[in-house]
């Protein structure tokens, strides 16, 4: 698996990019939970308001599942670099394009592969755990 043309990735650009974008993801999730404590306090916590929380709480997981997902896909794209399979696509096992390494660094298929999967998701036979987080 080796890249046979144009210039090797720099490996160590996408760790710093990926690493950065981990922990903006992490930041942006504890402004979004501290946000979330400070609406809290103002909410009188009797039993009407209870079903508005819930959807509140909703709300922000399911947007913090999103960020989890992101992350846990930058984590794996860390793992990948050190396991030296960084840029190899899981599905074909052809490097992925350094374009779209520099636009998804957490990319875990080329393109080609990746719009198979979507098609596939779209159809019902995947279900989105394959879908990769557009952030
Ligand atoms: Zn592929």
């Amino acid at each position: 698996m080796n890249s046979k043309n144009g210039p090797k990735p720099k490996l160590s650009d996408y760790r710093k990019i990926l690493e950065a974008k981990a922990e903006e993801v992490r930041r942006s999730m504890s402004a979004q939970k501290a946000a979330q404590v400070v609406a809290r306090l103002d909410i009188p916590s009797d039993e009407g308001d209870l079903s508005q929380q819930h959807h509140e709480e909703w709300i922000f997981l399911n947007r913090n599942s999103i960020d989890m997902k992101l992350l846990r896909e930058i984590a794996d794209a860390l793992h990948r670099l050190d396991q030296d399979h960084y840029g190899i696509c899981l599905e074909c096992e052809e490097p992925i394009s350094a374009k779209r390494l520099d636009a998804v660094p957490w990319a875990r298929y080329c393109v080609t592969c990746q719009e198979q999967i979507a098609a596939r998701i779209a159809d019902g036979e995947l279900v989105d755990e394959y879908q990769e987080a557009d952030k």
